[in-house]
């Protein structure tokens, strides 16, 4: 956990408990995913604790904040650029690791200098496609 304390943060209990679950996380946890697993060691945690401090981390760029789930903002501790694919049916969130690229043509870049991309693409796992069979 020194990398968290090197960055200036403030580690009490609850929230080494939160940055313990995310660490190696793969899951791409709601703030309500890391409540409800927290809480089971901590039951005196509460929600403001897990949101202040998903937010604290994410200032400091230590989680990601991922926006590719339309109904609750999911985390990400992995903050290496990579792309991710998203299950509509049950929201499952799985990284995809090679890093390949997608080139703006250069009419198209408005005189920004690209600097980077997050591509989120879309499907059904294979639990929910069997669901559907
Ligand atoms: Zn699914
Ligand atoms: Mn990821």
């Amino acid at each position: 956990m020194k990398k968290y304390r090197d960055k200036g943060l403030k580690l009490t209990p609850q929230r080494l408990a939160i940055l313990e679950y995310l660490d190696g996380n793969k899951s791409h946890p709601s703030a309500e995913d890391i409540y409800a697993a927290v809480r089971q060691k901590y039951p005196t945690m509460s929600f403001a604790t897990v949101y202040n401090t998903l937010e604290a981390l994410q200032k400091k760029g230590k989680v990601l904040e991922l926006t590719i789930d339309n109904e609750r903002r999911r985390y990400d501790p992995d903050i290496s650029n990579h792309h991710h694919l998203i299950c509509t049916g049950c929201r499952k969130i799985v990284d995809i690791d090679d890093i390949f690229t997608i080139a703006v043509p250069e009419d198209q870049q408005c005189s920004f200098e690209v600097t980077g991309n997050h591509i989120e693409f879309y499907g059904t796992c294979p639990d929910c496609k069997r669901k559907e069979a």
